[in-house]
């Protein structure tokens, strides 16, 4: 017998598959399926690994379920990170060398040659495809590009003139998350911290002081009425600057924010915080009052000064009751401006004394906070003399006062901190001027967007309420950079196509790019486009015929069936390209299904390459094969689950394919006499195939494998258990082996391909058929029979674990058929608790009084015990105890080395006798 050499296995079949993966248009049904390409800037890591293999299983359970299965690959190397990184590289940064030499292994003269960012991406690329080849993935490398490729440029330029022409790109000046060092705006994958940030817009309050005026942020100006104090922070030196010619206080922080959201910013120098403690500022709305200490201010959130309204905000309330339970500021009091039902007087100083706050650091004041601004947000009025209106009302109308009388200006900030740039530097908001938005706000374009999603077919399904609050939820999407790579937008050519923006239809290139790049890039004009994509003909089409052709191809495979990505891209990707395949597509060519994946875990952490917490792809391919790598990764969770790497686990899948690969040649060269076991191991078989398949097209690949490999080897064990002593197993052992490697094939091609051509069969497992159940195989009472014999083979193992005493014999009681009639009325009723009276209706159960009442009982608690299918498979079949015992003694004098009797019940007296039931012999060992 071959031993299992994973690495020769390999090699062997990699050069058997160079080809054979190449999809292109036939008389079969298509199944077709992307995933998320990879921005290849690094080395791919085991939670990359599993984006790709996922869909790699779906891919080979579909082609062999007879589909053409397309599975393309490109790689997305629009935008700034390469060129940032190969900048640090030029200057010599040591973390950015440190993490490509020693996290990545790149060689030194090959990140000596990164000085110049497309040799990263070329090289990165190069890397992927070599990588993703070694873990086998059935992809059709012809179709790969990148998003740089002069080609795919022109495919971008048709869809921007398109999105341009639906008036969907606007103009104009809004905030978006911008690295100054970068200077571009900054999408989520820009991010090193802080990729969920949101820019939310603040009311500045402007309070005159002595010399200057000192602004403070707020989300809620119409509480300006109960500020008693302002809080600066004694130990921040704050800035004194010059703001669109007028004096101003605030931290050095919030100068830098404001000089890029439209005003013009001069520092002219310095003030300590602490000097501003006692002094007093004057709003026209709240009148005078003082600036006290406080050190929760946090000079990078706003301003960094803050108003402080206790009557209505539970940090402000605490703060103000520590310094007054110092016996300071003891004069000022909270003053209340909102009634809100349900609440009391001073609702900040409710809320934080019943739940026990003891001071500003208690972890629930947030949740607090949170709860307090939302109820009177939602319910709150102001009291009459603030003009007794609801506070949603307010709010505005407060606002909007304060901006057109008192100086008032918007100040835009992240709801979470810090958030920084994959350069190192920290974002801020900038008001971008000139800039191209998608205006995903637009209401048509978000209801045929919801529209389009209620009709697709989401996996897991409870991912559907985040495609909705996406949509809801999204705002208009800078769509444009200054700098980087990638397709300048045509219609004003100063300005590149940001990444998240040239990756949304391009799913629809995969069907035509290893055609279309042999054009000459000038000639692929929008028309031809338009041709190709959306069947509109125009006389002087260059090269008809084969333009022609390149259209039916893509008619062929278009709309894509599955698109498979990270959770994490619900919130971006995953949505907008609904919305871009809305704006452009015909309705019968839009996206038909998403599969969304949870996230990798190394040893219960969070992977990520920018902390070093990840275990390279390659390692893993090293140290265990691919198929071990692969049947870990898809089957220690579904998909959408969060997966765990642990290198004892992944040890564990290994040592399981080394039992199939033996146990695969054993049986295959199989050839005994039938046995009667056989009929019982076929009939399981099909059972286990349709199991794998049901949850394979659920995408459930882990519920599959424990059909597919747990089911099938645990059935095999049975049976070679249950053969006669010498017999080696029949020639149906072939039967079974041809099956299960089929089965497994989608898992662990690499093993599966080399086990098919040992057992003879000609051409690839990966296009052989997957196995179809055939129902007349399946024989439930044999079933039956062999699950009560390996029961009762489990309690005849446990009772001889515990008796104090050496067994001499075994008897099995079979129960007799006055309680078989009681199981199977228990087993068949729909009503448990009324079973009792429904046997007792009997004459002959009335008799036997009490005895029948226990049985009844113990019925109830065998039948709750037993599985379902079980119990419903012993409403239908009457199993002949006594005669499957007898038959099985052989068997079962073999397994315990003792002689073997069986009686019924009845015939016995020895107390335990009384205890058989039907399907739980009683055993009486002595
Ligand atoms: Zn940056």
């Amino acid at each position: 017998m071959k031993g299992f050499d994973c690495r020769e296995i390999e090699t062997d079949i990699s050069a058997r598959w160079e080809e054979v993966f190449h999809a292109d248009p036939n008389d079969q049904g298509k199944f077709y399926l992307t995933v998320a390409y990879p921005y290849p800037s690094g080395a791919m890591h085991v939670g990359h690994g599993r984006t790709y293999i996922a869909p790699d299983v779906i891919a080979r359970f579909w082609r062999m379920k007879g589909r053409n299965v397309l599975y393309p690959m490109a790689f997305h190397v629009t935008g700034a990170p390469v060129i940032g990184i190969s900048k640090r590289i030029a200057k010599g940064d040591e973390k950015t060398i440190n993490l490509y030499r020693d996290l990545y292994k790149v060689p030194q003269d090959v990140i000596d040659s990164f000085t110049d960012p497309l040799i990263i991406v070329r090289h990165f690329s190069n890397e992927y495809e070599r990588i993703m080849r070694r873990c086998g993935l059935s992809i059709d490398w012809r179709r790969r590009f990148t998003t740089v490729d002069p080609t795919y440029s022109k495919f971008i330029e048709w869809q921007w003139k398109h999105l341009g022409d639906a008036g969907h790109v606007i103009k104009g000046a809004h905030p978006v998350r911008y690295c100054p060092q970068c200077e571009n705006p900054v999408g989520d994958h820009d991010l090193l911290e802080g990729d969920k940030a949101e820019i939310i817009r603040f009311t500045l309050v402007c309070f005159q002081g002595k010399d200057a005026i000192i602004p403070t942020a707020t989300l809620r100006p119409e509480t300006i009425y109960g500020v008693t104090n302002l809080w600066v922070n004694p130990s921040v030196t704050y800035a004194r600057v010059e703001i669109d010619g007028k004096a101003w206080i605030v931290s050095r922080e919030a100068a830098e924010k404001l000089a890029l959201q439209d005003h013009s910013v001069t520092i002219t120098g310095e003030v300590p915080g602490r000097s501003l403690v006692d002094s007093t500022v004057f709003h026209p709305l709240c009148g005078e009052v003082p600036i006290l200490p406080a050190s929760f201010v946090d000079p990078h959130m706003a301003t960094g000064i803050v108003m402080s309204v206790p009557a209505h905000a539970p940090f402000d309330y605490i703060a103000l009751r520590d310094l007054q339970q110092e016996g300071r500021y003891t004069d000022i009091h909270p003053v209340p401006l909102i009634t809100v039902p349900g609440h009391g007087k001073i609702p900040a100083a409710e809320i934080v004394e019943k739940a026990g706050v003891r001071d500003q650091s208690d972890s629930r004041m947030d949740a607090l906070t949170q709860e307090l601004y939302n109820s009177e947000f939602s319910r709150g009025t102001l009291f009459e003399k603030y003009g007794g209106i609801p506070v949603r009302v307010a709010r505005e109308q407060v606002a909007n006062l304060m901006e057109e009388k008192y100086g008032s200006v918007p100040m835009y900030e992240f709801d979470v901190h810090p958030v920084v740039c994959r350069c190192g530097s920290g974002v801020f908001v900038k008001i971008l001027h000139d800039q191209w938005f998608l205006q995903y706000s637009d209401p048509t374009w978000k209801a045929r967007v919801a529209d389009q999603v209620a009709a697709m077919n989401l996996v897991p399904p409870e991912v559907r309420t985040e495609f909705e609050r996406t949509i809801n939820w999204l705002k208009d999407w800078a769509c444009t950079r200054k700098v980087g790579l990638g397709t300048r937008l045509p219609w004003d050519p100063g300005w590149l196509i940001e990444p998240l923006s040239d990756s949304t239809v391009y799913m629809a290139y995969y069907t035509i790019a290893h055609k279309i790049r042999n054009f000459p890039p000038e000639i692929l004009t929008p028309a031809v486009f338009d041709y190709i994509f959306l069947g509109k003909d125009y006389p002087d089409l260059p090269e008809r015929e084969k333009m022609e052709e390149i259209r039916r191809e893509f008619l062929y495979w278009y709309p894509y069936d599955f698109r498979f990505s990270a959770k994490d891209l619900i919130s971006n990707h995953l949505t907008f390209q609904i919305f871009h395949h809305v704006a452009i597509m015909p309705r019968e060519l839009l996206p038909r299904g998403m599969v969304v994946f949870g996230m990798g875990l190394l040893n219960g952490a969070k992977m990520s390459s920018s902390k070093g917490n990840v275990f390279l792809l390659e390692d893993a391919l090293d140290e265990f094969g691919a198929d071990t790598v692969r049947m870990f990764l898809v089957g220690s969770a579904e998909p959408w689950q969060d997966f765990d790497w642990r290198n004892d686990l992944v040890s564990s899948t290994k040592r399981q394919i080394e039992r199939f690969y033996s146990t695969i040649q054993e049986i295959g060269a199989c050839n005994g006499e039938p046995a009667t076991i056989d009929k019982w191991l076929l009939s399981r078989l099909q059972h286990r195939i349709t199991r794998t398949t049901e949850a394979l097209d659920r995408f459930q690949t882990r519920q599959a494998l424990q059909d597919a490999f747990h089911g099938i080897e645990t059935d095999l064990r049975w049976y070679r258990r249950r053969l006669p002593e010498g017999v080696p197993g029949s020639s149906i052992l072939n039967t079974v082996a041809q099956a299960w490697v089929r089965l497994l094939a989608p898992f662990t091609p690499f093993t599966c391909e080399d086990l098919w051509a040992r057992l003879g069969c000609k051409d690839l497992v990966s296009f052989a058929q997957w196995p179809v159940p055939d129902d007349t195989l399946i024989d439930p009472a044999t079933e039956l029979a062999e699950e009560l014999l390996s029961r009762t083979v489990e309690d005849i193992e446990s009772i001889l674990k515990i008796i104090p005493f050496t067994a001499t014999s075994i008897t099995i009681c079979t129960a007799n058929s006055w309680k078989r009639t009681i199981f199977t009325t228990v087993a068949a009723s729909s009503d448990r608790s009324r079973v009792a009276r429904e046997v007792m209706q009997d004459e002959a159960m009335r008799q036997r009084g009490k005895e029948s009442a226990d049985v009844i009982k113990q019925c109830v608690t065998l039948v709750h015990r037993l599985p379902p299918d079980i119990v419903s498979a012993l409403t239908h079949h009457t199993l002949d105890e006594p005669a499957i015992f007898q038959a099985a003694i052989p068997f079962l004098q073999r397994e315990f080395g003792l002689p073997v009797r069986v009686t019924d019940a009845d015939a016995m007296t020895h107390p335990k006798a009384a205890a058989a039931l039907p399907f739980k012999p009683a055993i009486i060992i002595e």
